[in-house]
C-alpha cells in the first residue's frame, strides 16, 4: 500500500515518524537505535530527511548528512516498512533530481516527500539552482512527467519506463515564513495538491489550535487530502529559543516559562515529553489520521509519548 493510501484509509489514529540520515562518516547504528524501540508501536511508514550543502565555519560548502536514498533503501529492506525519502529542489538541478528518482525507482521506493528546501545560508532568501526546480510544485510536475514516462532531454519513453511515484508535501499551520499570510500560503499548498500531492504532513507546532485552524482553512480552500500533524518532542533547554528561530513558529507562553525554569536538559526533556503527550492525546481524541513524530534521535521520548497517547 502506498503511504498516500495509508493516510487516506486510517479509521483511527495511527503512527509514523521521521528520521535523519547520520552525520557524514557515522554508521547506521544511531538510525537502528531510533527505529528499534519504535517498531512495537506498529509505525505505518518512516520519512527520511534530506540535507543540502551548507557553509561551515570556514566558509566551505559541505553536505553534513548525505545518504537519504541509501538510508531509505536499508530501512525499507531491514524493517519491511514503507519509507518516504525527502527530495529537495534546493541545491539540485533537475537532471540530478532525475538521477535520484531513477535510483529510487530501481530500488522500488515509490513514496516521496517533495520539498523546496531552504537557502544554503540561514536567513538569506532562497534561490533555486539555475537549472533546478524553484518550488515544490515544480518538483511534483517533474515527478508527474516521469510517471508518464517523460524524462528530461526530450526523452519520452512512454509507458514502458513510466515510474509509479506518489507524493506528500509540507504544510505550515503557522504559515511558511516567506508567505505573506496563511491564506496565501494555503493557496500555494492547494497548487501542490492540484499538481498531484496526495497527503500533507505539517511543520511542528506546539499549540493544537494552530493545527485545527489550519485544517479548517485548508478545507475551506478546497484541499481534501489527509493532513497529518507533525509533533516534535522538545529535548533541550535551548530549544525554547532555537526552534522559533529556525522554524518560524511560536511556543506558547506556558511552555516557554516551563522550559526557562529548567536547570538541565534532562528537566527540559521531561517538560517536552509531557507537552507532546498533552498535544498528542488531544489530536488522537480528534481522530487525526496519524501522529507523525519528529524523532531527532530521541526515541525514548517518543516511546513515552506513544505509551501515554494511545
Ligand atoms: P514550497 O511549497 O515550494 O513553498 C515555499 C514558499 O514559496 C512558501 O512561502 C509558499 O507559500 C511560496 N510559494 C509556493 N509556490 C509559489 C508560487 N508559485 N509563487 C510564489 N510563492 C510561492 N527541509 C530540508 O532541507 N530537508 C528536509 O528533509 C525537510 N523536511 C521537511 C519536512 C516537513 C514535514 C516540513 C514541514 C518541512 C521540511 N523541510 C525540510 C523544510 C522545507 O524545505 C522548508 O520549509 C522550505 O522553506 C519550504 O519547502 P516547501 O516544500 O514547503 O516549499
Amino acid at each position: 500500500m502506498s503511504v498516500a493510501e495509508i493516510t487516506q484509509n486510517t479509521k483511527k489514529t495511527l503512527f509514523s515518524f521521521e528520521i535523519l540520515p547520520p552525520l557524514k562518516g557515522k554508521g547506521l547504528e544511531s538510525i537502528y537505535n531510533t527505529i528499534n524501540p519504535l517498531m512495537e508501536f506498529n509505525p505505518q511508514f518512516i520519512t527520511i530527511t534530506s540535507h543540502r550543502e551548507v557553509y561551515d565555519a570556514n566558509n566551505n560548502r559541505v553536505r553534513r548528512r548525505p545518504g537519504t536514498v541509501a538510508v531509505a533503501a536499508v530501512v525499507a529492506q531491514k524493517y519491511s516498512i514503507p519509507v518516504v525519502p525527502h527530495i529537495l529542489c534546493g541545491g539540485f538541478s533537475r537532471k540530478e533530481t532525475e538521477y535520484v528518482l531513477i535510483d529510487l525507482n530501481f530500488l522500488g521506493i515509490t513514496d516521496i516527500f517533495a520539498l523546496r528546501g531552504d537557502s544554503i545560508k540561514h536567513g538569506e532568501p532562497y534561490k533555486a539552482e539555475p537549472d533546478g526546480n524553484t518550488y515544490a510544485r515544480d518538483l511534483l510536475l517533474q515527478i508527474n512527467d516521469m510517471n508518464k514516462g517523460k524524462y528530461l532531454d526530450d526523452e519520452n519513453f512512454g509507458a514502458s519506463l513510466a515510474t509509479n511515484f506518489s507524493c506528500g508535501v509540507a504544510g505550515y499551520p503557522e504559515k511558511h515564513y516567506a508567505a505573506a499570510d496563511l491564506d496565501t500560503d494555503i493557496a500555494h499548498l492547494k497548487a501542490k495538491v492540484d499538481a498531484g500531492a496526495q497527503y500533507i504532513i505539517t511543520q511542528m507546532f506546539f499549540e493544537n489550535a494552530h493545527y485545527f485552524n489550519f485544517v479548517e482553512k485548508c478545507r475551506a480552500q478546497g484541499i481534501t487530502v489527509p493532513i497529518v500533524p507533525g509533533i516534535k518532542p522538545i529535548g533541550f533547554k535551548n530549544q525554547v529559543d532555537v526552534l522559533p528561530r529556525l522554524f518560524h513558529l511560536e511556543l506558547p507562553q506556558d511552555l516557554q516559562n516551563a522550559l526557562r525554569n529548567c536547570e538541565t536538559d534532562e528537566a527540559a526533556k521531561q517538560v517536552g515529553t509531557e507537552w507532546a503527550i498533552m498535544q498528542s492525546k488531544e489530536l488522537v481524541a480528534h481522530n487525526v489520521p496519524l501522529l507523525h513524530l519528529y524523532t531527532y534521535s530521541s526515541a525514548q521520548q517518543c516511546v513515552d509519548i506513544l505509551k501515554a497517547s494511545f
